[in-house]
């Protein structure tokens, strides 16, 4: 694996090179270059120099780092570029030997029955879009999440994600598109479509991916509230020991109204305090999108009847060929996978045992993908 730093030196040098710099690598920490006009003013560089990358930078050279203000540089040239990359894999699907025992394993059903009908190659197109969030509180947190999903079958396949990416950085993607007519290459989804998706499975995938953050979060939190709710209670029990001390010395009325007041006094300074404190530890999170992968692939396509008492359904899955894996279908709910699905009685939903949970009221079970407000039972 390459060093970081290589890798951004790499990048800086192809993305020099291609705005059109003459550009050499001299040393694992360095490169030259020559750079015309347009280089010079956009990178704010001069027409010859040297940069440098790692720990150790070559004599004369400009240091270039993650944490330097070349990658807002570096971000000013790329622009808009960089943001979509379609690629097709083309790997040759092996011919699936037991395909029904490939079913059996993949897709499972608590409250139905699934029978496998036909078993096909087909293509698809994976589309996998990267966010960059960051996460502000009394500390700041970023980071990437991603989220891929198989646009014919909606199946969602983030767990495949590290393999596309190997199989990409291995060299096995062809740059061009590839649109043949009739080949069922589904078109992309549309923006409504997508970005509800998103929306459902974003927080989730956020929340997941800053728990260590938001558990240190709420310790911090609860400990800084234990210690105020500490310190204004013994405010408190200071000033009734101070009532009691003088009692007698002077008028009772008078000494339980001061007693009151210096009470209130404090109340309202720890309520204030409360209030700091949640504004110390309130969390704002901003997401962008920053990539989308759209990778075209052959398959192997299954086609499954679901069977819930009369009623019936046509699934399509599919198997893919680099991770050796049929697809888990799309939880009709929370529009994630999961690893028994419930098949619900009315529209014959495919969601997750927790979105076929029982209503908290009147203990019945209900979907979620019918019903996603309330319980239809007791409305
Ligand atoms: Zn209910
Ligand atoms: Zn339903």
């Amino acid at each position: 694996m390459a060093e970081p730093s290589e890798i951004l030196r790499d990048f800086v040098a192809r993305l020099m090179a291609g705005e059109g710099a003459e550009v050499e690598i001299i040393e694992p920490g360095g490169l030259e270059f020559m750079a015309p006009p347009g280089v010079q003013q956009s990178l704010k560089v001069p027409e010859f120099g040297r940069l440098g990358f790692g720990a150790e930078i070559p004599s004369d050279s400009e240091r270039v780092s993650f944490e330097s203000d070349w990658i807002q540089r570096l971000g000013n040239v790329l622009g808009e570029r960089g943001r979509l990359l379609r690629r097709k894999l083309n790997v040759e699907p092996p011919p699936l030997a037991h395909p029904e025992r490939v079913l059996q394993h993949g897709l499972i059903l608590g409250n139905a029955v699934h029978q496998l009908l036909n078993v096909s190659p087909g293509w698809t197109r994976y589309l996998v879009c990267s966010f960059r969030y960051e996460a502000f509180s009394d500390e700041k947190r970023d980071g990437i999440v991603k989220i891929a999903i198989n646009l014919t079958t909606s199946s969602p396949v983030d767990e495949f994600i590290p393999a596309f990416e190997a199989a990409l950085a291995a060299g096995g993607g062809a740059a061009r598109e590839w649109r043949g007519s009739g080949t069922g290459i589904p078109e992309s989804w549309s923006r409504e479509r997508l970005n509800k998706l998103i929306r459902a499975v974003l927080p989730e995938r956020i929340r997941a991916s800053l728990a260590p953050f938001l558990g240190g979060l709420e310790r911090r939190l609860e400990r800084d509230s234990a210690r105020l709710f500490e310190y204004y209670d013994g405010l408190r029990k200071e000033s009734s020991r101070k009532t009691r001390r003088h009692e007698g010395e002077q008028d009772p009325e008078k000494s339980a109204a001061l007693e009151q007041t210096r009470v209130a006094a404090i109340n309202r300074e720890y309520q204030a305090k409360v209030g700091d404190l949640e504004q110390k530890y309130a969390l704002k999170i901003d997401v962008a999108p920053i990539q989308t992968l759209e990778l075209t692939m052959p398959v192997r396509r299954f086609e499954v009847i679901v069977k819930r008492r009369k009623k019936e359904r046509r699934l399509l899955l599919d198997w893919n060929p680099i991770v050796r894996k049929l697809e888990h279908p799309l939880c009709e709910h929370s529009y994630s996978s999961a690893s028994v699905y419930v098949v619900c009685d009315e529209a014959l939903h495919l969601v997750s045992p927790e979105a076929h949970a029982s209503c908290e009221s009147c203990g019945k079970e209900y979907c979620r993908a019918c019903h996603p407000s309330r319980c239809p039972k007791c409305r």
